[in-house]
């Protein structure tokens, strides 16, 4: 029997309208690039997703390579859509990407025409639906002409197999001239998605601004620096977490002492303001004007509810930023 979903699941979540689109994007959508693999326990896939969806999060993302193995991400929510939500497939926002190494071959990887429009028929064909929400070129190729990439991306739109377009990990210049490419050809560029946390502050630079002048919302990844933000490593490196994993991206190098005495700062902050470390790193994140949607990652239902707290959580003051950026100044010597 399909889920029947909580009558109240839009009454907490927060949805911001994203660049000058009428499409609103919960404050925190939710990522499929661990733990929704072939490798990971199916039940507690559906489980996690069915609490977002409790929870008012409707959006969910994806790429063509999430797994291990690259695919079965978006074969496992396709599964759950079909037997669990299948009715509700108007209160989801699906987006996958292209962009990155998928198959053998010089036409599966990178940023041509040929390989989008094809990975994005692949996508449709692993999640059993008809389109995505948004479908995104996930890198910047400079070896194919920007255009031709657009021209995938707008493509995509018009023929219905994609009803928004969007890039990540796009440079700020990058993503000018793209904007203007895909304005030309009658696709507004949706969607920014961009790393961006305490650990990596870098769009604040010159990203932001680019997206505000040009109608662009922006959704951070890796908000909680893949868990190095949280309380998670405070004490040694769990067997069960990322960092633990063979097939997890995040190495136990990037978890240095610097980093550590970095958020055992932020963690004093956060305490004297009664909230964790991941509560103030979240909410740093979407205390930026231009961002639309902090998008998490998570691997039990109570990393959930715990994220979730930021919906609660006004954005944090000048003041309060002040005092977060000098902490991560200071430690930076
Ligand atoms: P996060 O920074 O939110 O990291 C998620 C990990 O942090 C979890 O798997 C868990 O680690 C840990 N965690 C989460 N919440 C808590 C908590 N409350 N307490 C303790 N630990 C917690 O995001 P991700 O790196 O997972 O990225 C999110 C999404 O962004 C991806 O799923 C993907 O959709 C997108 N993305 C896009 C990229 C792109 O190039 N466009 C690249 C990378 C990501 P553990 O598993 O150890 O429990």
């Amino acid at each position: 029997m399909s889920h029947t979903p909580s009558p109240g699941r839009y009454a907490d979540m927060k949805y911001v309208r994203c660049g000058n689109s009428g499409l609103r994007l919960p404050l925190v959508s939710l990522g499929l690039w661990h733990n929704f693999g072939k490798v990971d326990p199916f039940w507690r896939a559906t489980n996690i997703i069915l609490k977002a969806f409790d929870s008012g999060i409707t959006h969910f993302d994806l790429a063509n390579n999430y797994g291990p193995p690259p695919g079965s991400a978006e074969t496992n929510l396709g599964r759950i859509i079909k037997s669990e939500l299948y009715a509700h497939r108007d209160e989801l926002i699906i987006s996958t990407k292209a962009g990155y190494l998928m198959w053998p071959g010089p036409y599966g990887d990178r940023g041509s025409r040929k390989y989008l429009i094809a990975s994005l028929d692949q996508s449709l064909m692993r999640m059993g639906l008809d389109y995505v929400d948004i479908f995104y070129s996930h890198r910047f190729d400079p070896d194919t002409p920007l255009e031709e990439t657009m021209d995938a991306l707008a493509s995509s739109v018009k023929s219905g197999k994609a009803l928004y377009a969007g890039i990540s990990n796009y440079p700020p210049e990058e993503t000018e001239m793209a904007a203007g490419i895909l304005s030309d050809l009658g696709c507004p560029c949706l969607i920014h998605q961009e790393k961006f946390s305490l650990l990596r502050p870098a769009a604040n630079k010159g990203l932001g601004r680019v997206l505000t002048k040009n109608g662009i919302g922006c959704i951070a990844f890796s908000p909680l620096a893949q868990g190095i933000l949280t309380d998670r490593y405070l004490n040694g490196i769990p067997e069960d977490s990322r960092a633990a994993k063979e097939h997890g991206f995040l190495k136990k190098e990037e978890i240095s002492e610097e980093v550590l005495n970095k958020v055992r700062a932020l963690s004093e902050i956060a305490s004297g303001w009664g909230m964790d470390i991941s509560d103030l790193a979240l909410n740093w994140v979407r205390s930026h004007d231009f961002i639309t949607s902090v998008l998490i990652g998570v691997s039990t239902p109570e990393q959930l509810d715990a994220n979730l707290r930021i919906i609660k959580l006004d954005p944090f003051t000048a003041g309060q930023m002040e005092k977060i950026n000098s902490v991560m100044r200071s430690t930076n010597n």
